[in-house]
């Protein structure tokens, strides 16, 4: 345990050292990931408003981590209309993460382009970028801090009523109230310690207040029971609605709810279709899926 909480304190004393609310948005963004090596425009575009996600689209993307490294991804396309859910599957290092992290702007393309709405992300200014995009991941479920902090990061500032409201979209509500001390219950101290459904539930609502047009997802591995796994997926579909997704999943439940899985390996889209259209296939997705669905029963 650790060698879990150690790294976040150390980003509690990062988050007392800036208390401006950019610093605070970006702890949720860059926390515990390697520091984006990327610049902001002098002159940066405005992105146009929406209110139902928005378009990502991959031109002729290739992407190595070092200049003498090896390449990721050779030349990755791939359009995402504005509202949609992807699932990205595949083995480990086909490049699902590097994906998910060029769509926050952790890195730049080595060559191509990733756009928001056909916008360059090397066009947006940081706030910009931040407030369109929020990844969420495993390392990121919490602060330090209380309950009501650990939401409010989704957006600094925000009233107490506005944090309950989002906690309530989600369905995680009830389980906060249930909390030695509601919402002001440190998420470190004893009796405090969130399940690891809870904690996912808490990312979400952190994520529904900040209320990003398009949500970047590094499911968690680790399996839950029955009632918490339907919890998540509930408060998952929440976050989800109206806006555009890119989920790397691990659950089966999730898979479903998507509008488009993409099975990736190797730097490549060898499969792209809904869950329906794939399983009809029998290919790569429909054996994940028949492995998945035996492990259930
Ligand atoms: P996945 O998410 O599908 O498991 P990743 O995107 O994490 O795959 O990894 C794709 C490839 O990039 C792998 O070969 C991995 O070793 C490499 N890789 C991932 N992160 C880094 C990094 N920070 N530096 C160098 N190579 C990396």
């Amino acid at each position: 345990l650790r060698r879990f909480y150690d790294p976040l304190d150390e980003m509690a004393m990062f988050a007392n050292a800036y208390s401006s609310a950019t610093a605070a948005l970006e702890k949720i963004s860059g926390l515990l990931e390697e520091q984006p090596d990327v610049r902001e425009p002098e002159s940066p575009v405005d992105l146009p408003a929406s209110d139902r996600g928005r378009a990502v689209t991959f031109s002729r993307v290739a992407f190595r981590y070092s200049a003498d490294g090896p390449v990721v991804l050779p030349e990755f396309d791939l359009a995402i209309p504005a509202g949609q859910t992807v699932a990205l599957v595949g083995p480990t290092g086909a490049g699902k993460s590097t994906l998910a992290k060029l769509v926050a702007r952790f890195y730049d393309p080595s060559s191509g382009s990733v756009r928001l709405d056909g916008v360059d992300l090397r066009e947006l200014s940081d706030s910009a970028l931040r407030a369109a995009v929020v990844m969420v991941t495993q390392e990121n479920f919490l602060f330090s801090g209380s309950v009501a902090d650990n939401i409010a990061l989704g957006r600094p500032g925000a009233s107490r009523s506005e944090i309950e409201s989002a906690a309530g979209a989600v369905g995680a509500h009830e389980f906060i109230s249930r909390l030695p001390e509601g919402y002001g219950t440190d998420v470190r101290k004893r009796g405090g310690r969130l399940s690891a459904g809870q904690r996912q539930m808490v990312a979400f609502a952190r994520a529904f207040l900040a209320d990003p047009s398009v949500l970047v997802l590094d499911e968690a591995t680790s399996s839950l029971d029955i009632p918490t796994e339907r919890a998540v997926q509930g408060a998952l579909e929440s976050v989800l609605a109206d806006r555009t997704a890119l989920i790397i999943a691990h659950r089966l439940s999730t898979v479903l709810i998507a509008d488009r899985v993409l099975v990736i390996d190797d730097g490549r889209v060898v499969e792209d279709g809904s869950p329906a259209e794939l399983i009809a296939e029998s290919g790569r997705f429909a054996a994940l899926h028949s492995r998945w669905r035996d492990s259930l029963v």
